[in-house]
């Protein structure tokens, strides 16, 4: 079957003999209609992380349509269309027994720790395929993921309604999709980030640009960016709290006087709970009160999938690939 593979850092080739997945019995097969891309896929595509011998796979973000089960699965799920919750805990290891499996220690994850969507049809284990309602649309659907972990944010936030001034630094797809469900909520949401691009989207979405001097008691940090982090707690008011969704790779540094004084929490989310998170994710979109897919650009076909990928940093629309049903739209 077709699949696009990363050999090295920037080396992505299409591949029409990749082998056919296995289907254990737990398993379903799914037709990969499309995968976003966002930047876990790219540090392994920009060399920031190492990839295996033999090649990597990237596109973690994947729907599409069950073709075919494993024994202990419903033979009537065939033909379902499906969003695929990629990580798949454990169910034995601590975190996973104190009901936050997000935190496994022994989490398969496609991409990071196995290969991921960016192939014509993939294994996953059945529970981790979601029924996915025809009335979502296809750009909805790429971007259940992200949504997911935006969602994961809000609720590890608490009530909102206990910390009004919410700003949100990194405009990038989920800033922008965290904007969205926000102010689909009633809120307005500052943003902060060094792109005035970014920032104007999330304006037009109906966030609003952050004030000089402003301080806020609820940030969520979606860049990742070290600085960018330490710049939040410093524009945190008293009971402040700084819920970090982005994963960087540096240290920040947080001035124990701002910290101790204005009783500020920080808090790590870490993507979704399964298996309520993505539960609540397909409801919410499908009830019309998050519209993820505004933040993506046209689609690109699998076989540009070196060019969508090596594109993809420099773009301020989110990335995504189409690899069956459906036309994508012509680039530039
Ligand atoms: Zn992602
Ligand atoms: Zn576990």
């Amino acid at each position: 079957m077709r699949a696009a593979v990363l050999t090295a850092p920037r080396e992505v080739t299409v591949v029409n003999d990749w082998p056919e997945p296995q289907c254990g019995p737990g398993d379903v097969v799914v037709s990969i209609t499309a995968t976003g891309i966002c930047g876990t896929d790219l540090a392994y595509v920009q060399g920031q992380r190492d990839i295996a011998p033999g090649g990597l796979i990237v596109g973690h973000e994947p729907f599409g349509t069950i073709v075919a089960v494993g024994a202990e699965v419903d033979r009537g799920r065939i033909g379902q269309r499906v969003a695929i919750e990629p990580n798949y805990p454990c169910g034995a290891c601590q975190p996973c027994g104190r009901g936050v499996p997000s935190l496994c220690t022994k989490r398969r994850s496609p991409v990071v720790n196995e290969q991921g969507f960016l192939a014509e049809r993939v294994a996953v284990p059945a529970d981790f395929a979601w029924p996915l309602p025809e009335s979502i649309t296809d750009e909805d659907a790429a971007c259940i993921e992200p949504l997911a972990v935006a969602m994961g944010a809000v609720r590890r936030a608490g009530d909102l309604s206990q910390r009004p001034r919410i700003a949100i630094t990194g405009a990038g797809s989920i800033g922008r999709i965290l904007t969205d469900l926000l102010v689909r909520r009633g809120i307005v949401p500052a943003v902060i980030d060094i792109s005035s691009e970014r920032v104007e989207r999330a304006v037009a979405m109906g966030a609003r640009a952050a004030e000089p001097g402003e301080h806020f008691d609820l940030i969520f940090e979606s860049s990742g960016a070290a600085p960018a982090a330490e710049a939040a707690v410093e524009l945190l008011d008293a009971m402040g709290m700084l819920v970090v969704i982005g994963v960087g790779n540096d240290a920040f540094a947080v001035d124990m006087k701002t910290l101790v004084r204005r009783g500020i929490t920080i808090i790590g989310s870490m993507i979704y709970d399964h298996p309520h998170d993505y539960a609540e994710v397909i409801r919410t979109v499908e009830s019309g009160f998050a519209h993820p897919g505004v933040v993506l650009g046209p689609s690109y076909a699998l076989h540009d999938a070196a060019a969508a990928l090596l594109h993809a940093g420099a773009s301020a629309d989110k990335t995504w690939i189409r690899i069956s049903g459906g036309e994508p739209r012509e680039h530039d």
